[in-house]
């Protein structure tokens, strides 16, 4: 993993394929089941920019997808999503640079605003990153209709793979699991000691209690700093990251965009990984991704082509992602049935964080404190 490009980056990277011919072992053996001819068709068009390119969608609209899902032949949908996905769930974009977070840095007194995710940064200082966790820290991780109708793919039997930039965990809230997700960037959920020779694994109750009390997470087996397992810039992104794009992406019968205005490499460059007749639809606040030569997107197909003359599969739904996901469901003929799995997973973690505050009061009322993490200074 000495390649940079497998190491995150902020912009600077254009969007064009990896080169094949690193070594990879391991996925290989995921192939057997599947066609290997339309498997292999697939991953040359995708990964040569050759290869004819179909049109499969009728139309470039939200109506043209709903339909080509309805035909039967989109059976392998890949998710892609960002931020925008968890906004309505009150979630601060944690890292992405422009969002308004760097600027409320300075109390840290760091030597640049990026330090506080700089891996080398943190082993020395790791005080900015805890306070700025404990004060981003969602009061609630409670995911959002763009979640559960990621969920409703998956149950319907849709769902290839989700691959998210977001560390906030919601899509595992939402019911997805370990194989169904690819967390590019990490997540909180777990973490480890930095020590190489150790490695322990700590889980997200024991990392929120370090951070609420403003410990300093250290190792209970040999005193190293612990680190939640987000990609710090400076670190190589998960391994699976890189095994699984080989595999799903040349499978790929629709790629939805959701949330994310593709700028952060190596992820931004996924959408260039699809076939060509692969049809892509982005469910965004603003249109992203699209093929601009000022910055060299060009080459390979990989950018977005929306509106030119010779668009053919790429459709922009301008909302926020939970209105375009209602859109999507209403089309599909499955509005009620997201509706009903929002109102029932939303009622299930209100009286989990219901019996939660139950208890955390008794014991506050047993040690005569209020709870300390309401706190604010
Ligand atoms: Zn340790």
């Amino acid at each position: 993993m000495s390649d940079a490009s497998e190491h995150l980056t902020e912009e600077e990277e254009v969007i064009a394929p990896e080169p094949e011919d690193q070594s990879d072992d391991s996925s290989g053996d995921e192939a057997a089941g599947d066609t290997e001819m339309d498997f292999l068709r697939n991953l040359f068009s995708s990964s040569l920019g050759l290869g004819s390119a179909d049109k499969v969608l009728d139309e470039l609209t939200l109506e043209g997808v709903a339909e080509y899902i309805k035909s039967g032949k989109c059976e392998n949908i890949i998710c892609m999503v960002g931020a925008g996905i968890s906004t309505s769930a009150g979630i601060p974009d944690f890292r992405s640079p422009g969002t308004g977070l760097y600027a409320n840095l300075q109390k840290y007194k760091l030597p640049y605003p990026e330090a506080i995710f700089q891996i080398d940064y943190f082993k020395k200082h790791p005080e900015p990153f805890f306070a700025l966790a404990k004060e981003l820290y969602p009061g609630q991780f409670k995911p959002t209709l763009c979640h559960y109708f990621i969920k409703l793919l998956k149950d319907k039997g849709y769902l290839r793979r989700c691959y998210t930039q977001n560390i906030d965990t919601l899509e595992r809230v939402a019911g997805l699991e370990g194989d169904d997700l690819i967390e590019a960037h990490g997540t909180f959920y777990t973490s480890h000691c930095v020590s190489f020779s150790c490695r322990q694994k700590y889980n997200l109750d024991w990392m929120r209690d370090k951070i609420f009390s403003e410990d300093i997470p250290r190792c209970d087996k040999c005193k190293s700093l612990v680190k939640p397992d987000i990609v710090f810039f400076g670190e190589s992104l998960p391994v699976r990251f890189f095994t699984s794009m080989k595999m799903d992406f040349p499978r790929c019968d629709l790629l939805l965009i959701m949330g994310t205005s593709l700028q952060v490499q190596p992820f931004a460059g996924l959408v260039g990984r699809v076939s060509k007749s692969c049809p892509r639809l982005l469910i965004n606040m603003e249109k992203a991704g699209q093929a601009d030569p000022l910055f060299g997107l060009v080459g390979f197909g990989g950018g977005m082509d929306f509106d030119t003359d010779k668009a053919y599969r790429d459709v922009a739904h301008i909302s926020t992602c939970d209105d375009g996901c209602l859109a999507f469901a209403e089309l599909l003929g499955w509005k009620a049935e997201l509706e009903e799995l929002v109102k029932q997973e939303h009622a299930k973690i209100d009286s989990l964080a219901e019996q939660e505050k139950a208890g955390e009061s008794e014991g506050a009322a047993a040690e005569g404190s209020a709870a300390p993490e309401q706190e604010k200074e």
